[in-house]
């Protein structure tokens, strides 16, 4: 898997390029966004734990991501009387960006995305992330791979959200500026 820094990155950007900010206030949605695009991963809390080895197991599948966009965005559209509809699609999308993510990322054993219907695991054949080793504690320089590669990461899909974000102020300004004439 990437390190939650790239998931949260990604989490953050959905929002950032689908959600209208007349209708959300954005900061509350990007930490929703962004606890959504991390939660497969809470699968590593009983690894630290108790040392089981839980990791990239039924959370990583697709029957998991529904369920668990269904549950959530239904709080989540109670408490803020948001459309149900729209909270759960922005959370499958950001769920399912974690499973794509992970699905592209080098080593382990890919992702059960077939799960309960079958343990096959799923992994890209040319994956995009380098792998993050867990195992080597935290001050390791083989991090250093990893955090260039999601730095990098970071900055590009940052940047290309402000530049497709000012295409659209502008496209949106022609428009109303050719009606009004
Ligand atoms: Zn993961």
């Amino acid at each position: 898997m990437p390190s939650p820094i790239a998931h949260a990155v990604s989490g953050y950007a959905i929002v950032r390029g689908i959600a209208p900010s007349r209708v959300y206030k954005l900061w509350p949605l990007a930490l929703y966004a962004v606890f959504v695009a991390i939660a497969a991963d809470f699968d590593f809390v009983p690894h630290i734990v108790a040392g089981i080895d839980t990791h990239r197991g039924f959370t990583h599948s697709l029957a998991f991501a529904i369920a668990f966009s269904v549950i959530v965005s239904r709080l989540m559209s109670q408490r803020t009387s948001t459309k149900w509809v729209r909270l759960f699609t922005l959370t499958l999308m950001i769920y399912g960006s974690h499973l794509l993510l992970d699905f592209f990322t080098q080593g382990g054993s890919g992702v059960p995305l077939l799960w309960p219907v079958s343990n096959q695991t799923f992994q890209a054949a040319f994956p995009l992330f380098p792998a993050v080793h867990h195992s080597n504690g935290v001050f390791d320089s083989i991090h250093l791979i990893f955090l260039s590669f999601e730095l990098a990461y970071t900055v590009i899909l940052l940047w290309s959200l402000s530049r497709w974000q000012a295409f659209n102020h502008q496209r949106q300004h022609k428009t109303s500026h050719l009606n009004g004439r």
